[in-house]
């Protein structure tokens, strides 16, 4: 090597140790067989403890002990350098909560990468993990403060709806015809939407904050489509809904109850931006141990800029018609899809229509 490509790399790692001593995040390196070798200042200062005694100490031999967010203690095996060190595969912002050796505890989210050599062989891992605590409280708090609106909503509404019932049984004994009977109509459409939204707020705080178990079985989905469409004919038309399920698919692997809210949120959506004489598809196909299913619409469709942001919470597409939602059916659709191991995404078209696909396990 030249004295000039010497003092180059001389620089270059003096740089990148620069880049790594100066960043917020902590920053780690392990060894293949599992010690840590590496610890920026950030490490020191988020894991509480000197780097000397980081640098003394093996994944499984820490002054720090990692629990889940909800206060479960991390099994051994589930935390992420183990998962990294013993699989070889990598950890995206997985979330834990860390206790210090003062006692503190702080939310930390974490990914780690594995590092091979230049001949392609397994030589230890780097891990980074940034501070989340105070973002992970404007969280819980923002999941409270829903829970806490939506439950002191609920009860008033339902004074009202139980008295819109009673007046409109009066009217319709009394024969009482016109513009009062068209005021509790709309009183109890009115009330009925905002039911409707309440319980979508319920719902995504309760998903969200894991208070919602799974009750998996395997279900044949041709028959669960249709007695779906049976149950909700108001709002899903069986006569706009074709299928194209083929013959022998295998058995999906879902909550029925969940499964039936993520149909009826994609269907529903498809027939309210679609016209009228415009039929909706359902299709499923067999893909490597999963079902791919799709909901395809020849409606208004998503602008580009729009699908990204489609399955986020609250968003809403702006300058159309209300949808008489709150924004949150297909961030909800998401996070059941998502806690059954499957994916979610759309493939839209303005003005052609939309094509939303999930994914579900067979097993
Ligand atoms: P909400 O719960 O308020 O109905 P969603 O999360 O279901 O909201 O949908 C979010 C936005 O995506 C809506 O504002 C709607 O405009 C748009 N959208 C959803 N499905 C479709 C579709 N099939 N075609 C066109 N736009 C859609």
């Amino acid at each position: 090597m030249s004295n000039s490509e010497t003092t180059s790399e001389a620089l270059r790692s003096s740089r990148f140790e620069r880049i790594l001593e100066a960043a917020t995040d902590g920053i780690v390196m392990l060894d293949k067989e599992g010690r840590y070798i590496y610890a920026n200042p950030a490490a020191e200062k988020i894991l509480g403890v000197s780097r000397e005694s980081i640098l003394q100490r093996t994944f499984d031999q820490t002054e720090w002990r990692l629990s889940t967010v909800r206060g479960a203690p991390l099994p051994g095996e589930e935390t992420p350098f183990k998962r990294v060190l013993h699989e070889k595969k990598g950890v995206y912002g997985l979330k834990a909560v860390i206790e210090r050796p003062d006692g503190e505890k702080i939310v930390i989210s974490t990914s780690a990468a594995p590092l091979y050599d230049a001949a392609g062989q397994f030589d230890g891992m780097v891990g980074v993990f940034t501070d989340v605590t105070e973002l992970h409280e404007l969280q819980e708090q923002n999941t409270a403060f829903h829970h806490t609106i939506a439950h002191d909503l609920r009860t008033p509404l339902t004074t009202v709806i139980g008295h819109a019932e009673m007046l409109k049984e009066a009217f319709r004994k009394g024969g009482v015809e016109g513009t009062v009977w068209e005021n509790v109509e709309a009183i109890l459409e009115g009330a009925g939407k905002m039911e409707s939204m309440i319980h979508d707020l319920v719902d995504s705080a309760r998903i969200e904050g894991g208070h919602v178990p799974l009750e998996k079985k395997p279900l044949a989905l041709e028959d669960f489509i249709w007695s779906l469409l049976r149950s909700f004919e108001e709002t899903l038309d069986p006569n706009r809904v074709a299928t194209r399920i083929p013959q022998g698919l295998p058995p999906l692997m879902a909550d029925p109850e969940r499964l039936e809210r993520i149909l009826i949120n994609l269907l529903s959506n498809a027939l309210k931006f679609s016209p009228l004489d415009r039929k909706v598809i359902l299709q499923a196909r067999q893909t490597d141990g999963e079902i791919m299913i799709s909901v395809i619409d020849q409606g208004v469709g998503i602008a580009p800029e729009d699908c990204s942001r489609l399955f986020k919470r609250f968003f809403q597409v702006s300058g159309r018609q209300p949808s008489g939602g709150v924004g949150l059916g297909l961030y909800i659709s998401r996070l059941l899809v998502e806690a059954h191991g499957g994916r979610i995404w759309v493939v839209s078209k303005l003005g052609e229509g939309s094509t939303f696909y999930f994914t579900l396990p067979t097993k």
